[in-house]
C-alpha cells in the first residue's frame, strides 16, 4: 500500500504532481498563465528535499526577479518549515552570476571584490574608450556602443567571437577593437557590467574544465522559472552547468515571452527538448487564478498571434465580472475614473494590495499617482522609482527649485555639472568654501567666485554663463507661463539635449517623463504651487509596507496576480505602442499583444481596461484611436461601460452607453465635449488643452457638427 502522499503534494492535479515527482531526468513545463508552473518549482524543491534525494544546498533554483525569488524563498520556507540546513542557492542569473564569479574572480583576472558598474558608470567609460580611439563621440554616442556590447554579451559572444559584419557597423568598423578595450578597461578598473557576470561564468568554465566539473557536481538539482525569457548567454550557461547530473526542470509560457527586446529567445524552448532529448513534458492546462471571463479575454486576445506553440487553458471558476472596457475623456479623467473605481472597492473591504494598475510605459504613472496622492490612496511603485523620483525628473526638477529658490543648494549641486559642462570637484569646493566664509547660498557664491582669480579662466566663464542663465530663467517667470519658461530651461540649459543625443529606448523613456514633467505643471497657477505640490508628493507615501495599490509597468507584473488589476492606456501607439511597432514590425506587434495577454492574466477577479480618447503625444493633444487589442477581445466576456460618443459612430460594437466603472454623468456631455474638441483639433494652441482636460462637463462650447484632424479616425 502505497503511503498517502505528504502535505505540500496534496491539492495538486496529476500532471502537477507529475512534474514535481519526476526528480530525475530534465523536466520541461510549457503551460499558461496561472497553471500553477511557480508553484510547481517551488513545491519541487520542497518535494526534493522532504524525500531526502537533495540538501537545500544542492539545489539551485533561478527565478526573473529578486523580487520572485523572495517569494520563492518564503513559500519554500512554509512548505518544509524551518530546515535548519539553509535554503537552495535561489536567485536571478545575475545573483547568481555574481556569487560564483566572486569566488573564482582571479581565474578571470579580478580580484573578488570586483564592482558591479551600473548604466552611467558603463556609458562614462565607453565615452572614454571611444574618445580614445579618435572617434567622433557625437557621431557614434555611447549609448549606440553600450546597447551592441549589451547584444553580443546576450548572445555570449566575448569580442574575438563577435561577427565581423557586425563588429564592423559601429565607429566606422570599429566596434570589434571598441568592444575589446571596453574590456580591458573593465578588467584594469577590477570591474564588470551586467552582461559579463554571465558571459565570465562560461569563460570561466570553459577555461577550467575542473572547476566546471565541481558545480556540475553541486548542484544536482537546477530549476528555472519564466524560461521563455532567457536569453542565449543564459541558456548557455544553464546547458553547461546542467550537462553533469542532467536534472534540470524549466517552467515557462511561449505567449508570456516579453523580453525579445532584450535578447531574450523563445527558441530556447524548442532547443531544451533537443538538447536534453528525453525530457519529460508536462503540460498543465487547468488556470487556477482567473475567473472564467478573464481567461476568455485572455485566450481569445492572445489567439491572434501567429508564432505560437500553441496550448490550452482552462479553468473551473465561475464566470465572474466580465473585463471591462472603458473610454475615459482624457487620461486625467481616465486616472480619476480608475482611483474612484479603486475607492469603490476600498469602501466594499477590497484590500488594497489586492489591486494593481498596469501601465505601458512608466511615464503614464505621473497622472495616477497625482491622483492617488491627492486622494490619499496609499500606494506603491514596484520595480522602479515613483514618478517625481525619477533621474532625469529629479534632474528637472532640480534647475525649477533653483530658479525659484536661488538658494535651494540640495538642488544647485545636483545639476551644477549636469549635463557636463566641464565644472569638477574642485569648483564646487571653492563653491562651497566660499559659500561658508560669505554665508550665501552657493549661486551667490558662484557669482562672487568668478569676479576672482581663483578659478581656471575656462571654469570662471562657464559658471558666469550658469549664473545668469539661472537669472534671465527667473526673469522670464514674471511675464511668462510657468510651463513655456520650464521648456526653456530644460532646452537652454542643454539637458533635453543630454537626452536627445543618446538615441536609445532608455533615453526616449525619459524625454518622455521630461514632457510629462513639463505637462504636469500645467494644473497649477505658478511655479511655486507646482514646486509645493511636488514636495507633498514627495513626502507622502514614504512608509513602505501597510495596504496599499501596486503600480507598476506590465513588464515588472510577470509572474504576479491581484485579485483586481487596472489596465489603463489601451490605445493605438501607446499600446500596442509605436516603437514596438516601428523596430520589429509584426514580431514587436506579436510581442505586445504577449504584453497584453501578461496584463490580464495577472487578474484573479477584475480586469478592468480603459482608453482615452485624448492624449497629449509628444507635447501635442489629439485624439487617439483605441487599441486594437481591444476589439481582439471576445464579446461575451467584455462589458463596455461608457463609449465616447464619437467612437459609438463607427463600426465598432462599442456603442452601449453606461457610467463609467460605476459613477455617472449623462451621455450628451459627452457628445458634445467630443464634438467641440474636434472643431478645435487644427487650433490647439496652449491653454485650450487645459480647458479640455478639466473635463466635458465643464465645456460650454457649441455642437461643431463636423469633425477634423484626427478626431475623424474615430469615424473611419
Ligand atoms: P504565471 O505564468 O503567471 O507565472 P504560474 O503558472 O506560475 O503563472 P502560479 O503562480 O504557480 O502559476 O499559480 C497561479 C495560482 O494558482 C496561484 O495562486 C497558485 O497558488 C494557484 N494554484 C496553482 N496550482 C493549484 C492547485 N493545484 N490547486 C489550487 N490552486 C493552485
Ligand atoms: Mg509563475
Amino acid at each position: 500500500v502505497a503511503p498517502p502522499p505528504a502535505a505540500y503534494l496534496e491539492g495538486l492535479n496529476p500532471e502537477q504532481r507529475r512534474a514535481v515527482e519526476a526528480t530525475d531526468g530534465p523536466v520541461l513545463v510549457l503551460a499558461g498563465a496561472g497553471t500553477g508552473k511557480t508553484r510547481v518549482l517551488t513545491t519541487r524543491i520542497a518535494h526534493l528535499i522532504a524525500t531526502g534525494r537533495a540538501r537545500p544546498f544542492d539545489i539551485l533554483a533561478v527565478t526573473f526577479t529578486n523580487k520572485a525569488a523572495r517569494e520563492m524563498k518564503e513559500r519554500i520556507g512554509a512548505l518544509i518549515g524551518p530546515a535548519g540546513e539553509g535554503m537552495p542557492w535561489l536567485g536571478t542569473f545575475h545573483a547568481i552570476g555574481t556569487k560564483i564569479l566572486r569566488r573564482h574572480a582571479e581565474l578571470v583576472g579580478l580580484r573578488s571584490d570586483f564592482t558591479i558598474l551600473g548604466t552611467d558608470d558603463q556609458l562614462r567609460l565607453l565615452k572614454q574608450v571611444i574618445a580614445a580611439a579618435d572617434i567622433d563621440e557625437k557621431r557614434w554616442p555611447a549609448r549606440g556602443l553600450a546597447h551592441a556590447i549589451d547584444g553580443w554579451k546576450n548572445r555570449g559572444l566575448a569580442p574575438e567571437q563577435v561577427p565581423a559584419g557586425e563588429a564592423a557597423a559601429f565607429g566606422f568598423g570599429k566596434g570589434g577593437p571598441l568592444y575589446a578595450a571596453y574590456q580591458d578597461r573593465l578588467k584594469s578598473l577590477n570591474a564588470v557590467d551586467f552582461g559579463d557576470l554571465l558571459l565570465l561564468c562560461l569563460r570561466l568554465w570553459r577555461e577550467n574544465p575542473d572547476l566546471l566539473g565541481s558545480y556540475q557536481d553541486r548542484f544536482r538539482y537546477i530549476l528555472v522559472d519564466e524560461y521563455q525569457d532567457t536569453n542565449v548567454a543564459q541558456y548557455l550557461w544553464l546547458r553547461l552547468l546542467a550537462q553533469g547530473h542532467r536534472n534540470v526542470a524549466c517552467v515557462g509560457d511561449d505567449d508570456q515571452s516579453i523580453y525579445g527586446w532584450r535578447g531574450a529567445e523563445v527558441d530556447n524552448i524548442l532547443r531544451f527538448e533537443h538538447d536534453f532529448p528525453g525530457a519529460v513534458v508536462v503540460r498543465l492546462e487547468r488556470n487556477y487564478r482567473s475567473t472564467g471571463h478573464i481567461l476568455a479575454a485572455a485566450s481569445t486576445l492572445i489567439a491572434h498571434n501567429e508564432g505560437r506553440l500553441g496550448k490550452t487553458l482552462r479553468t473551473e471558476a465561475v464566470a465572474g465580472e466580465p473585463v471591462t472596457v472603458t473610454g475615459a475623456w482624457d487620461s486625467e479623467e481616465e486616472a480619476r475614473l480608475l482611483s474612484e473605481a479603486i475607492e469603490g472597492l476600498q469602501a466594499k473591504g477590497h484590500p488594497l494590495a489586492e489591486i494593481a494598475v498596469l501601465v505601458r510605459i512608466s511615464a503614464q504613472m505621473r497622472e495616477v499617482e497625482d491622483r492617488f496622492v491627492q486622494l490619499g490612496l496609499p500606494y506603491r511603485v514596484v520595480g522602479g522609482p515613483r514618478f517625481y523620483e525619477r533621474a532625469e525628473v529629479r534632474d528637472a526638477l532640480a534647475y525649477l527649485r533653483v530658479t525659484a529658490n536661488p538658494a535651494d543648494d540640495l538642488a544647485f549641486e545636483r545639476i551644477f555639472n549636469t549635463p557636463k559642462r566641464g565644472l569638477g570637484d574642485a569648483t564646487l569646493q571653492a563653491l562651497h568654501g566660499l559659500s561658508r566664509r560669505a554665508g550665501v547660498p552657493l549661486l551667490q557664491s558662484a557669482r562672487m567666485l568668478v569676479e576672482t582669480e581663483e578659478l581656471k579662466p575656462r571654469a570662471r566663464s562657464t559658471l558666469r554663463a550658469l549664473g545668469q542663465s539661472f537669472a534671465r530663467w527667473a526673469k522670464l517667470l514674471e511675464d511668462q507661463p510657468h510651463t513655456e519658461v520650464a521648456q526653456t530651461i530644460l532646452e537652454e540649459s542643454g539637458y533635453t539635449e543630454m537626452w536627445q543625443k543618446e538615441r536609445t529606448a532608455d533615453a526616449a523613456g525619459r524625454l518622455e517623463n521630461l514632457k510629462e514633467l513639463v505637462r504636469s505643471m500645467e494644473e497649477f497657477p505658478d511655479l511655486g504651487g507646482f514646486l509645493e505640490h511636488i514636495a507633498l508628493v514627495m513626502d507622502a507615501n514614504d512608509a513602505e509596507g501597510g495596504d496599499r495599490v501596486s503600480l507598476m509597468t506590465l513588464h515588472a507584473a510577470k509572474g504576479l496576480e491581484f485579485d483586481t488589476v487596472f489596465l489603463p492606456g489601451w490605445e493605438h501607439g501607446l499600446f500596442p505602442n509605436q516603437r514596438a511597432l516601428d523596430e520589429s514590425g509584426r514580431a514587436g506587434l506579436e510581442e505586445e499583444r504577449r504584453l497584453a495577454h501578461v496584463g490580464l492574466t495577472r487578474a484573479r477577479k477584475r480586469a478592468k481596461i480603459s482608453f482615452a480618447v485624448n492624449r497629449r503625444i509628444h507635447g501635442m493633444w489629439s485624439s487617439t484611436v483605441p487599441s486594437r487589442f481591444i476589439d481582439e477581445l471576445p464579446e461575451a466576456s467584455v462589458a463596455v461601460i461608457e463609449a465616447p460618443a464619437g467612437y459609438a459612430q463607427g463600426p465598432s460594437r462599442f456603442d452601449r452607453q453606461a457610467p463609467p466603472f460605476g459613477s455617472s454623468y449623462a451621455t450628451p456631455g459627452w457628445q458634445r465635449a467630443q464634438a467641440a474638441t474636434a472643431g478645435q483639433q487644427d487650433s490647439y494652441g496652449r491653454g485650450a488643452p487645459a480647458a479640455a482636460r478639466r473635463g466635458p462637463r465643464q465645456i460650454d462650447g457649441t455642437l461643431v457638427a463636423k469633425s477634423t484632424g484626427a478626431a475623424a479616425a474615430f469615424e473611419a
